[in-house]
């Protein structure tokens, strides 16, 4: 913990790299450090060390800290689950939308003002609490997706089931993503991979990685 940042993310940095080479592959995974909960500060450090992709997950916050830190000229990943009735103020600032989950969510964002970059993303579990889309609406929810007039359809993302092997999971994405694909060839992207399980994603073709505590350290326990 005490290990300054620039060491951890190089070790992320490596890590992924790793990961990446053992998989056989020989393209390169975004990485967005999740900065949520951490201080302006901590994102500044990032940006000298080079970090372009930051993800955030509450709106609030998010919001704030991308006004704030506008000088930086970083991308905003929004990572957390999008009221529809906030989606167009969350449009604002964030320049990726990765959990867009469901039709109404894109209808509301088909007069914001700039044009974004969205992930659907799937849910893995049974448990519809859990976020994203169920598999069996993934088509119905792609071709709404591929008319919005500011969206553009990356890809897929998913967060792995808390009880089940994340490689396991994170293959059934990779099907999920050969589905969207099937639709719109070049939503080719596939966001998955935090600190615990980012080699596993990176094996399953991972193509945007979301680390937060590997290179942040632990949350500050404000939320
Ligand atoms: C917080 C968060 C992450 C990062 O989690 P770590 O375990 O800290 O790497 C990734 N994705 C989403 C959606 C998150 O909310």
């Amino acid at each position: 913990m005490n290990q300054p940042l620039s060491e951890r993310l190089e070790a992320v940095r490596s890590g992924v790299a790793d990961a990446t080479r053992a998989a056989g592959r020989s393209d390169s995974p975004t990485l967005i450090v999740v900065t949520k909960f951490h201080p302006n500060r901590l994102i500044e450090d990032l940006a000298a060390l080079g970090v372009r992709d930051v993800g955030e997950n509450r709106h609030q916050e998010a919001q704030l800290k991308a006004e704030e830190l506008a000088s930086l000229d970083l991308r905003w990943h929004f990572l957390g689950q999008i009221q529809t009735k906030k989606a167009r103020q969350v449009a604002r600032y964030a320049d990726v939308l990765h959990a867009v989950d469901r039709i109404k969510l894109v209808e509301s964002l088909d007069t914001i003002e700039r044009d974004i970059e969205c992930f659907l993303q799937v849910n893995l579990t049974e448990d519809p609490a859990r976020g994203g889309v169920a598999p069996s609406e993934l088509e119905a929810l792609v071709e709404r997706t591929l008319e919005s007039p500011r969206l553009t359809l990356r890809g897929v993302m998913a967060v792995a089931p808390l009880d089940e092997d994340p490689r396991a999971a994170f293959s059934r994405l990779r099907g999920y993503s050969e589905r969207v694909r099937a639709l719109a060839p070049e939503a080719t992207a596939i966001s998955a991979g935090m600190t615990h399980d980012y080699a596993e994603a990176i094996a399953e073709g991972a193509t945007h990685l979301r680390i937060g505590t590997a290179i942040t350290g632990n949350r500050p326990v404000t939320g």
